[in-house]
């Protein structure tokens, strides 16, 4: 039986006082009400240090939104695995699409993320998506099939279940627009799929989460699907109640 996971994406949003009320929240609603849930925060890198001062002894892990693929040494700006792990991270996202579009982070270059991420012992939270044009012309499975199999090629089957999935079709990040649980199945169940066909013990046991507009009206919906394992979440995970009332839908 896989546990479910949710995880929340805060992106460039944040600040000290925000980090302390927030995880406030957090901490007295996750100790209250839930034990079937696998929770962790991905906050910007400063307020890392913070989130894991302040859930320590608390069932909430802490992730990162990022890394670089080197070692620690000359590369200015960037953050190692290391560095995250001495910091007691446990889980780090790799190849949102933000990265992808933004950065110009290709598969090769995520493909690579994971790999740092694993050899540090960090859980990657490996994301694929589509764009709308893509899924509109009907390329949805062969893109979200290229992106993991990027990460398979150089890294084998075996960093699941390990490492965790999380399906975000571009067109559902922040636009309010969730894909319908039927979309979203769809697509985990190619996900799987493609692992099975390495290896379908692994395939079984691994989480595929889904992000994209999910919000407390529409999570019951989505997470319901047999291949949906948990979610990842940006707007939503800014708002305590919202956050835990998305958790509280995967008991
Ligand atoms: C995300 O940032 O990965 C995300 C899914 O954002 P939102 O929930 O706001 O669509």
């Amino acid at each position: 039986m896989r546990r479910s996971l949710v995880v929340g994406n805060w992106k460039m949003n944040g600040s000290v006082v925000m980090t302390d009320d927030l995880l406030t929240g957090l901490k007295e609603g996750v100790v209250r009400s839930l034990s079937a849930v696998d929770v962790v925060v991905c906050p910007p890198f400063l307020y890392i240090p913070l989130a894991v001062q302040m859930l320590a002894g608390t069932a909430i892990e802490v992730g990162a939104q990022n890394l670089d693929i080197h070692k620690p040494g000359a590369y200015t700006g960037e953050i190692a695995a290391e560095m995250l792990k001495e910091q007691r991270c446990s889980y780090v996202i790799v190849g949102h699409s933000e990265r992808r579009a933004l950065y110009g982070e290709s598969s090769d270059l995520v493909a690579q993320k994971v790999k740092a991420a694993m050899a540090a012992e960090l859980k990657p939270i490996i994301c694929v998506g589509e764009t709308l044009d893509e899924r509109e012309r009907g390329d949805t499975g062969r893109v979200v099939r290229e992106q993991l199999m990027s990460v398979l090629d150089l890294n084998g089957v075996d960093i699941f279940p390990f490492a965790v999935v999380a399906y975000e079709p571009v067109w559902a990040i922040g636009t309010g627009r969730s894909a319908s649980p039927d979309q979203a199945q769809e697509v985990h169940a190619l996900i799987r799929e493609s692992i099975a066909e390495l290896n379908p013990v692994v395939a079984d046991q691994t989480r595929l989460l889904y992000g994209g507009s999910v919000k407390p009206e529409n999570a019951q919906g989505i997470f319901s699907s047999p291949d949906i394992d948990g979610g990842l979440i940006g707007g939503a995970a800014l708002v305590a109640s919202d956050f835990l009332a998305i958790c509280a839908s995967m008991e």
